[in-house]
């Protein structure tokens, strides 16, 4: 428990928690302005804004650790910087320069210190970047004047279990993306589009969705914000389809996966496949690397069952504790994925 701050860091869970600065940057008349620290948590935005009608936003979330040696890492924030070039240009909106996402996003941290959870509680503080058009709009066409806003907020697991097991289900009645659509982009019409699935799945106890391919429904593509690889025969095997959003924690999990020995395999997953797999995990910066027990198949009313006695697998548990090991100091950072944060 923070007692300046009435925090219980144990007990943040993913949720909004107020900090003390956000930071913006507006984009008109062709160029970005200064960089301004705020301290309202509310936007002014013109009623016609393109992005409140026609949906151009685009976003991003990653963290800042406390580590062991008392030093405050963020995670391949350069990754995340050229993720959104690439989702902004994805819907027509301007891309942020990667400098100034890099200085808004130290800056965040460096102003919001007293919120980054303490080493050891498992907490961290996530920032989260978003873009949106700000043109007053009827007639549907991209903005020309766009807002940059960062904002931090401290957060705990996103699963409110943790490091243990959960069930996720297969619908054939929803996609979260079309074939040639946004799905590999970050946007939030992506997360429109699956809000049905999510909260059916969350009404059946289950934890979250997971996506078939839209096109043919045969192979998996990922869970709601967080991709999904297995484990079989020491191969890491995560599905290669054009409307999953290349998570950052994937990829670093893949090159975590080589060093220890694994086969990385990233190519097109049949659901049915499942039934060879000795573990399956779901990942990402808010889901880290979360096991699955269960991938339910409703239509076929199909169970795919990995974790032994509840408990995580080992190969999962292994890549979780390295990865973790890097962004907390504990590890040696061997590709030069973190930034230190002077505070
Ligand atoms: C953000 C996100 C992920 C996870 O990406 P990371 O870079 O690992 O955080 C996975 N899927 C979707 C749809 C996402 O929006």
């Amino acid at each position: 428990m923070n007692e300046d701050l009435s925090l219980d860091w144990k007990e943040l869970g993913f949720a909004y928690h107020k900090t003390d600065y956000n930071l913006r940057c507006t984009f008109s008349s062709g160029e970005w302005g200064e960089i301004e620290v705020h301290t309202d948590e509310t936007l002014n935005l013109h009623m016609a804004a393109g992005c409140l009608h026609y949906g151009q936003q685009a976003f991003e979330g990653q963290k800042a650790f406390m580590g062991k040696d008392g030093k405050v890492r963020l995670f391949r924030i350069d990754d995340n910087a050229r993720r959104m070039q690439n989702s902004a240009r994805g819907i027509k909106m301007e891309p942020i320069p990667l400098e100034l996402f890099r200085e808004m996003a130290i800056k965040a941290v460096q102003l919001n210190a007293r919120f980054i959870p303490p080493y050891g509680s498992d907490a961290s503080l996530y920032l989260r970047p978003l873009e949106v058009g700000t043109t007053p709009l009827v007639g549907v066409r991209p903005a020309d004047d766009f807002l940059f806003v960062l904002f931090t907020t401290p957060v705990g697991a996103y699963f409110k279990d943790g490091f243990k097991p959960t069930k996720v289900v297969v619908y054939r009645e929803f996609d979260r993306a079309a074939p040639l659509g946004t799905g590999c982009w970050k946007v939030g019409g992506n997360y429109a589009c699956g809000m049905r699935a999510t909260t059916k799945a969350k009404e059946n106890g289950f934890s979250a969705a997971l996506f078939l391919d839209p096109k043919e429904k045969r192979y998996i593509d990922e869970c709601g914000p967080a991709n999904f690889f297995g484990i079989r025969d020491g191969a890491y095997i995560t599905p290669k389809s054009g409307s999953i959003l290349p998570s950052i924690t994937n990829m670093s999990l893949q090159q975590i996966a080589r060093d220890m020995g694994l086969r990385v395999e990233c190519r097109p997953v049949e659901l049915e496949e499942l039934a060879t797999f000795e573990e399956a995990a779901e990942c990402g910066t808010a889901a880290v690397a979360t096991p699955l027990s269960e991938v339910y198949d409703e239509a076929n009313d199909r169970s795919y069952c990995f974790a032994s006695n509840g408990q995580p697998g080992p190969v999962t548990t292994e890549l979780y504790r390295r990865l973790r090991g890097i962004q907390l100091g504990e590890l040696p950072d061997t590709y030069g994925w973190t930034t230190v944060v002077d505070i």
